[in-house]
């Protein structure tokens, strides 16, 4: 699955199932007031279990009614079980038994969309990580895995298309214009991977080959109208199809694959058995709708799904302690395959700025602690270190595969198939799963010239989090090189840092060396040595490895942005040196051969990032030395900026890697250009680039539309209002209107936002239109983080609003605040306010009281 809050659970919490359900028949009968689950289990005691022997039966079930309830197909009355606390309790049942429970639901009513809700008309299901619960009385947790069939009656004219997880076996109808149709999953899989689809959809199908040759069926489900927009859903698919079998020789193993897209869904994207169910976001998109990096998306998050199958479905996790072990190792694979099909060191970057922007500042704050779905860090290094040996890292892999099919698996099972497999001992590698915190390598040099040594001091350091104050050195693999001062390469090397304390030694080294350190970001740590503005100019010139070169400009840019903070802090004049643009304007010049990754060279770090380098984060100077920042770069490179922009402006759209990079390199000049005060260029490039876009490039559209989101001037209104005219029939394309609108850097963003959360296209219900708006002003530093308070304000009110509709979603939306220590006292004061009051309302629901008890 791709995005969910998870709560903590604990590893020596677990035992093992007291009973085990080998099979269980489903049969749902869907009506417009009720659907009423029927299912049948086959039950028996666990042998492994130590507490089974006093007879207690006792299954999980939430906000569902209970019918009846046979246990060997005799009623049970009321006498004979218990509920109570979401747990229905069944004294003295037999070692081997079959149970009959009669359950039903009011899914139209279900907005929390966990379970089975209805989506614009359609039946849908969301599971993972604890929704099945909320569809039957059931053991809803992942080690216990069984076989299922599912049986769903329907109107037959309203809901056309039944769907549930496995291959079709058998349809029919009955009288009164209903239909039924019976799915039967062979693969034993744990409940949170079920998933049942009802209603009127289109489809678009293809069909796969696999390597030993079998047919597979491809269907791709979506709301009537929207069909046109699958395509290139479609050419993913098979794409990671392919690549999977290539690297790492999984095929794909019943005989239909289907998604189905809905636009009311909390997550990104669900994994079920056969059966995958996506936000509309992650399927839909025709060039003159979808961006670029909407296209982007949607290839990888159907990678992540499609690769669950074998690592989350077929080989699941015991328990959600071991998350990290189905969604690490899944990310790990959709981002190699994001790196072999678009851009290495692009995507590399693009891996590296979501790791640093989520998890080093949770890793840093009150909420850390080690395994988290978001979390990759630990499993991600894992790779990093065995990966260099690749066929050890194949062979591990497809032990693990083999070894656990069919089985709910631990971190302990997977890193033991690698050590088994590569016959290395790997316990300190173990550290990664169970120490939270972010380490920090802080590196000291000495050159020596009469000896031509240089010598590398690191020394592994790994701050106090909640529960851990003590950490033991992890094994951290640091991929480095050494430059000359001309900018030549005169080392590069693999070190393992095992120590609290390390040392390393070059020979032969003709003059002192500038390092550059951490290469590829060989592991997720933070480096820390002292640069000075000469070496970082150099290594974002010259440095060989492309992924440093970057970083090197970053670091570079970021030492100048907190001098300008500094300065301004201080009411000092604010100034930029030559050599600083003059280093960009030398990179803009030599690296066109490469223009994807120059636009990502040449953007400057986020507001966000920057914050995470205060001790003490001081939004209006971030925001005001950055803004001065990029004035002055737009001014010293307007003629090469123009000149680029000129001779791209006019290309027609094509999706390939090339053209991709492009137009990124070219919206990025239109936005540099467009914070100079020039009505002129306003006109010229960003009006001309926004009417030209409207109806055939997204790209282009919201590139302009951005900049023009952020200029005062009356061509803003007019431009804003032509979008949403051109565009409102489109749910996803007004998602990104509302986003820029939240996202503006103009004074009145937030009144503009409370007068959005009342427009005709806003419904609070939606999760993509929560996202979009609510979500998007919380990450508008300036704005949100009004010393007024009002932002707080706002976010808190809307949280309370939410958490009566959708908890996991107020719950995501609460993050902002939660960073509350890191800002001066005035803002941590109006901060806590909020949170406190949050606390006060007495239907607080569990995701989000978890989460603000927590930060408190
Ligand atoms: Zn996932």
């Amino acid at each position: 699955m791709k995005d969910q809050h998870m709560h903590p659970v604990y590893l020596h919490d677990y035992q093992v199932p007291d009973y085990l359900i080998d099979t269980i028949d489903l049969e749902f009968d869907l009506t417009e007031e009720y659907a009423t689950v029927k299912s049948h289990l086959v039950v028996k005691r666990n042998p492994e279990s130590t507490t089974a022997k006093n007879n207690t039966l006792t299954l999980q079930g939430e906000a569902i009614e209970l019918q009846s309830i046979a246990l060997n197909g005799k009623p049970l009355s009321a006498a004979h079980y218990q509920i109570a606390g979401g747990l229905l309790t069944i004294p003295s049942v037999p070692e081997n038994f079959t149970l009959d429970i009669q359950t039903r639901m009011k899914p139209q009513e279900n907005t929390a969309l966990s379970g089975l809700y209805k989506s614009s008309g359609n039946y849908c299901t969301q599971c993972e990580a604890q929704g099945f619960r909320r569809i039957t009385y059931f053991l809803d947790r992942p080690d216990v895995m069984a076989r299922y069939t599912t049986k769903i009656i329907a109107d037959e004219k309203h809901y056309p298309v039944l769907l549930s997880n496995g291959n079709l076996i058998q349809s029919g109808k009955l009288a009164n214009g209903r239909h039924w149709v019976k799915w039967e999953d062979p693969f034993k899989k744990p409940s949170y991977l079920f998933a049942l689809v009802a209603g009127n959809l289109e489809f678009l199908e293809d069909e796969f080959i696999t390597m030993s040759g079998r047919r597979v069926v491809l269907r791709i489900y979506v709301e009537t109208g929207n069909q046109d927009k699958a395509g290139h859903a479609m050419q993913a698919v098979k794409k990671a199809m392919r690549w999977d079998e290539e690297k790492f020789g999984r095929e794909y193993d019943l005989d239909i694959y289907m998604i189905v897209a809905v636009s009311d869904f909390n997550m990104g994207a669900m994994e079920n058995k056969g059966l995958n169910i996506f936000n509309t976001k992650y399927i839909l998109a025709k060039p003159e709708s979808a961006t670029d990096l909407d296209y982007i998306h949607i290839e990888s998050v159907i990678a992540h799904e499609y690769f669950h199958n074998w690592s989350g479905n077929r080989v699941t996790c015991r328990d959600w302690f071991q998350l990290s072990l189905k969604e690490g190792l899944t990310i790990f694979r959709d981002q190699s395959f994001t790196a072999d099909t678009t851009s290495r060191t692009v995507a590399r970057i693009a891996d590296v700025n979501d790791l640093r922007n989520s998890q080093f500042i949770e890793d840093s704050g009150p909420l850390a602690h080690p395994v988290r779905p978001d979390s990759y860090i630990e499993i991600n290094n894992f790779y990093t270190s065995t990966i260099y040996n690749k066929g050890a890292f194949r062979r591990g892999m497809d032990l693990y595969f083999t070894r656990h099919d069919g089985h709910a698996a631990t971190i302990e099972d997977f890193v033991a198939a690698h050590e088994e497999a590569s016959g290395i001992e790997l316990s300190q590698l173990r550290l990664w799963y169970n120490q939270a915190g972010t380490p920090l390598l802080e590196v000291h040099d000495h050159y020596d010239a009469s000896s031509q040594t240089y010598k590398l001091k690191i020394k592994q350091v790994c701050p106090p989090t909640p529960g851990q104050p003590n950490k033991k050195p992890m094994h951290i693999p640091l991929l480095m090189g050494l430059l000359d001062q001309s900018g030549k390469e005169v080392a590069s090397q693999l070190l393992h840092v095992t120590h609290s304390e390390n040392e390393f030694v070059f020979d032969h080294i003709k003059s002192k060396p500038i390092p550059s350190l951490l290469r590829q970001f060989s592991a997720p740590v933070k480096v820390k040595y002292q640069y000075s503005d000469v070496d970082l100019a150099l290594l974002f010139q010259h440095d060989t490895d492309l992924f440093n070169r970057w970083e090197a400009g970053q670091k570079y840019a970021v030492n100048l942005i907190l001098r300008l903070i500094d300065a301004y802090q201080h009411k000092k004049q604010l100034s930029i040196p030559d050599e600083f643009t003059a280093a960009f304007q030398h990179v803009f010049r030599t690296m066109q051969q490469d223009k994807w990754l120059l636009a990502e060279m040449l953007t400057l770090p986020s507001e966000k990032y920057i914050s995470e380098q205060m001790a003490v984060v001081d939004v209006d100077a971030i925001h005001a030395a950055r803004e001065f920042l990029l004035k002055h770069i737009a001014l010293r490179l307007k003629d090469d900026f123009a000149k680029f922009y000129r001779e791209n402006a006019d290309a027609t759209y094509l999706f390939n890697m090339e053209e991709v990079g492009k137009r990124c390199l070219k919206n990025l000049c239109l936005s540099y250009l467009m914070t100079l005060d020039d009505k002129h260029i306003h006109e010229e490039f960003g009006m001309r680039q926004f009417k030209n876009a409207l109806s055939n490039n997204m790209t282009d559209t919201i590139a302009a539309l951005r900049c023009l989101s952020n200029v005062e001037n009356s061509q803003r209104e007019q431009a804003l209002s032509g979008f949403y005219h051109h565009w409102k029939h489109d749910a996803l394309v007004v998602d990104k209107w509302f986003a820029l609108q939240a996202s503006s850097k103009l004074p009145g963003t937030l009144s503009h936002v409370k007068k959005l959360m009342h427009h005709e296209a806003f419904d609070i219900k939606n999760p993509n239109k929560v996202y979009a708006l609510i979500g998007a002003f919380g990450n508008n530093p300036v704005h949100f983080h009004a010393k007024s308070g009002e932002g707080y304000q706002f976010l808190a009110e809307t949280i309370v609003q939410l958490n009566a509709l959708n908890p996991q979603i107020a719950a995501r939306m609460v993050t902002p605040l939660t960073q509350w220590k890191r800002y001066d006292k005035d803002r941590q004061v109006l901060m806590r306010n909020q949170l406190e009051s949050l606390l006060g309302n007495k239907n607080l629901s569990k995701d989000v009281f978890e989460l603000v008890t927590k930060s408190l």
